[in-house]
C-alpha cells in the first residue's frame, strides 16, 4: 500500500521565537525541523507498509526557503521519497492555503492513505487535516491511535475523552494521528547515509496548477490580529514539611472543593 504523510517543518525548539513585527507571524527563515507531531504518522506509515507487504511512504511537505533538514529526518527513517512546494507566492500562507497545496499535492500521487499530526507545534490550528479531506472529497478521521487496513476499508481506533471508539471508512482516507500513540524508531546510521540520496522533488505552485491569487497573504482567510506576552504563571508555594505539612494540604485541598471538609 502506498501512504503519503504531511509532514510540517517547523523552527527548532531551541531556537528563540522571533515574530514578524507586521504580519505577527512566525520567523521561519532559520533551519527547520521535523515537527515531533509528524514523527509518529510517519512512523504509523511505515508500519502499515511493512505489514502489507509492499508499497512505500511518501512525504509531502509546504514550507518555506525549500528547506528539507526536517524531511531527511524521516527520509533515514525509511520514507522512500519526499516532494516539497516552496514558493514565494506562498509566503503568508494560512491553514487553509496549506490544505489548498496539500490536496493538490496527494491528487498527483497515488495514496491509498494520508496521514498527517492532529496537530502541529508551532501553528496548532489542528485544521488542516480536515480541510484537505474536504477539498479532496475524502473520508476524514481525527484524533486516531491505531489504524488497520481490511480490504479497501480503513479500520481505527478514534481516541475520545472516556476512551476510543472504533471508526471505519472506504479508502482513500485522511487520517490525523494523535501524538504519543507509536514508538517512534530512531534513524539508524545506515538510515542517516540512504536519506542523502533519496530523491526529493522540488514544485512550485504552478507546477501544481494552482491560483497563485487564492495562496498566500493575497489567499489567507486567516489575520493575527495581536500579538502580545502570555500572562507568567505565578510560581507555586512551597510547603516545609515539620510534620504537620499534610494539614496544610488538606485545608488547600477543601478551600478549592476539591476534597470536604466530612471526608
Ligand atoms: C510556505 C509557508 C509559509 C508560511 N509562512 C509563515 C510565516 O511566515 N509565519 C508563520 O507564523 N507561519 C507561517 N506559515 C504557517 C501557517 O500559517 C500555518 O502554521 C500552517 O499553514 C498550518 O497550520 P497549523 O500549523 O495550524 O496546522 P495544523 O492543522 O495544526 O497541522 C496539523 C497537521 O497538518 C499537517 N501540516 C500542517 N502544515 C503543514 C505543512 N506546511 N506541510 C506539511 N504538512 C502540514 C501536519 O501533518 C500537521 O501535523 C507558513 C506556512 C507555509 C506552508
Amino acid at each position: 500500500m502506498n501512504v503519503a504523510v504531511c509532514v510540517k517543518q517547523i523552527p527548532s525548539a531551541e531556537t528563540p521565537l522571533a515574530f514578524d513585527p507586521t504580519s505577527k507571524t512566525l520567523v521561519r527563515t532559520g533551519p527547520l525541523v521535523l515537527d515531533e507531531s509528524d514523527s509518529f504518522s510517519v512512523e504509523m506509515a511505515l508500519r502499515l507498509v511493512e505489514q502489507s507487504g509492499g508499497g512505500d511512504v511518501t512525504l509531502i511537505s509546504v514550507v518555506p526557503d525549500g528547506e528539507t533538514q526536517g524531511l531527511r529526518t524521516a527520509l533515514a527513517m525509511g520514507a522512500a521519497r519526499a516532494v516539497l512546494v516552496s514558493d514565494p507566492l506562498l509566503s503568508g500562507l494560512d491553514a487553509l492555503g496549506t490544505a489548498k497545496v496539500l490536496a493538490a499535492m496527494v491528487r498527483r500521487l497515488d495514496a491509498d492513505l494520508v496521514l498527517a499530526g492532529t496537530e502541529s507545534s508551532d501553528g496548532y490550528t489542528g485544521t488542516v487535516p480536515v480541510q484537505m479531506a474536504e477539498l479532496l472529497n475524502y473520508p476524514a478521521v481525527s484524533f486516531v491511535r491505531h489504524v488497520e487496513i481490511s480490504g479497501d476499508h480503513l479500520v481505527t481506533e478514534r481516541q475520545t475523552e472516556e476512551g476510543f471508539e472504533e471508526v471505519t471508512c472506504p479508502l482513500p482516507a485522511v487520517v490525523s494521528v494523535t501524538a504519543g500513540v507509536v514508538e517512534v524508531r530512531y534513524p539508524s546510521f545506515k538510515g542517516i547515509m540512504a536519506a542523502k540520496s533519496k530523491p526529493v522533488e522540488v514544485l512550485t505552485v504552478a507546477d501544481l496548477g494552482l491560483e497563485a491569487d487564492s495562496l498566500g497573504i493575497a489567499g489567507a482567510r486567516q489575520e493575527v490580529i495581536a500579538l502580545e506576552q502570555a500572562e507568567l504563571r505565578p510560581s507555586g508555594e512551597i510547603i516545609t514539611d515539620s510534620g504537620d505539612a499534610f494539614e496544610t494540604i488538606v485545608e488547600r485541598l477543601v478551600s478549592w472543593n476539591i476534597i470536604s471538609e466530612h471526608q
